[in-house]
């Protein structure tokens, strides 16, 4: 019996979506379960292929893969960029960004040396507690009962294919790779675009860690991984769930309204996620790179509350060009609110010459968003380049 649920149903069969999900019970089932179940409960419809599943309390929506194996986002509140829209941006839209020289820089936006480079410091894995050090962009370091993980790690100059062209640093990374703890297990990857995913980091970090360090992707990315030189891959869908072998902590890629591209023909041909990192006694939740979508309410509904959410706030001007595919800080909010995040971090914004506004704008912005809505700087603040948020005393209650 399918009665619980309310089922939506349009069907997509291609090859790319045959992946399992997780429905409402925490019960996997792969799409040909659930198409099953659902053609004894409710008519099929032929549109486009996304799945939402209504239930009082869950609602999953489904990644939704087209028959050419390009996924799309299954919300209205996305528009994919076309190469005109690029262009109008690049001759109409004037760049705000106003990057100063290096000395001004330091003073706005000083680099710290993270805790792990301070030969006074502790480095051994913390236990009972939770700690993120923010790397600069989209990088941390998680230390989650007892395990450090690396979202989107990226150290390099430049967020492109080349050396001497594309997006470059303003901020140094505050570390290498060659000066990170030496128990780093995993990393988590939202997506393929260059500032996110990092050909030189990938390898330096397949060098220093080898196959003790297990890569969890969205779907799709597992043979660029694997071509990388990267030993253990898992590679997820949306609402997929896996456990770091050895450990109680489970890695949930979920839902963010992207998109993806490394080369000329292979656009939206990976998937895109948010990822959710559920310890024993802490849950963060790192949302990637994404405009604003009712996934996060979904997410919230799931696995809610989370410790702290890691949220960017960049990225974001012009508007009409980068809605569908950046949150700015007003959006980031209402994320922080969907997922139920007791403390997020801002991240995407402060390190790469990306798009046109202000550089400071983002914490400007996100210190006005907070009034707004009436959070301190406790519930939704940005660090500085390597600087740690820390907890010992808080307790997870789910
Ligand atoms: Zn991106
Ligand atoms: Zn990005």
């Amino acid at each position: 019996m399918f009665s619980p649920l309310t089922v939506c149903l349009s069907v997509c069969l291609c090859a790319g979506c045959l992946q399992k999900v997780v429905d409402g019970s925490g019960q996997n089932l792969d799409r040909h379960q659930l198409l099953r179940r659902m053609e004894d409960s409710h008519p099929k419809e032929d549109a486009a292929c996304s799945i939402v599943i209504h239930a009082p309390k869950i609602m999953m929506t489904i990644s939704e893969c087209k028959s050419d194996g390009r996924f799309v986002n299954p919300w209205p509140t996305w528009k994919q960029p076309s190469l005109f829209s690029l262009l109008q941006w690049k001759l109409t839209e004037r760049n705000h960004n106003g990057i100063p020289h290096k000395e001004e820089l330091d003073r706005t936006l000083p680099i710290q040396m993270p805790y792990f480079m301070q030969s006074s410091s502790d480095t051994s894995v913390l236990d009972g507690s939770l700690r993120v050090t923010w790397l600069g962009h989209s990088s941390t370091l998680v230390e989650l009962d007892g395990i450090m993980i690396l979202t989107d790690p990226m150290f390099s100059k430049r967020a492109s294919p080349s050396l001497w062209f594309g997006p470059s640093r303003y901020r140094d990374a505050p570390c290498d790779v060659d000066q990170l703890p030496e128990n780093v297990r995993a990393v988590v990857i939202s997506h393929n675009h260059y500032d996110h995913l990092d050909y030189n980091t990938v390898i330096n970090l397949n060098q220093r860690f080898g196959d003790k360090l297990h890569w969890f992707v969205p779907l799709g990315l597992a043979s660029w991984m694997h071509a990388s030189h990267c030993k253990t891959v898992t590679e997820l869908d949306w609402w997929q769930s896996e456990l770091l072998p050895g450990t109680s902590v489970s890695f949930v890629a979920t839902p963010c309204q992207h998109w993806s591209r490394r080369t000329i023909s292979d656009e939206n041909r990976t998937l895109w996620a948010s990822w959710c990192i559920l310890g024993p006694k802490h849950r963060v939740f790192f949302a990637g790179d994404t405009g604003y979508c009712s996934g996060f309410q979904e997410i919230g509904h799931l696995y809610g509350p989370f410790d702290i959410a890691l949220i960017p706030i960049g990225a974001y001007a012009p508007r009409w060009f980068l809605k569908f595919q950046h949150l700015d800080p007003e959006e980031a909010v209402h994320v922080h609110q969907d997922v139920l995040a007791r403390h997020s971090l801002g991240i995407h914004w402060g390190t790469f010459t990306l798009t046109d506004e202000h550089y400071l704008e983002p914490r400007e912005e996100l210190e006005r968003a907070r009034g707004r809505h009436g959070l301190t700087e406790e519930d939704f603040f940005v660090l500085e380049h390597g600087a740690s948020w820390q907890t010992s005393t808080m307790v997870s209650a789910h």
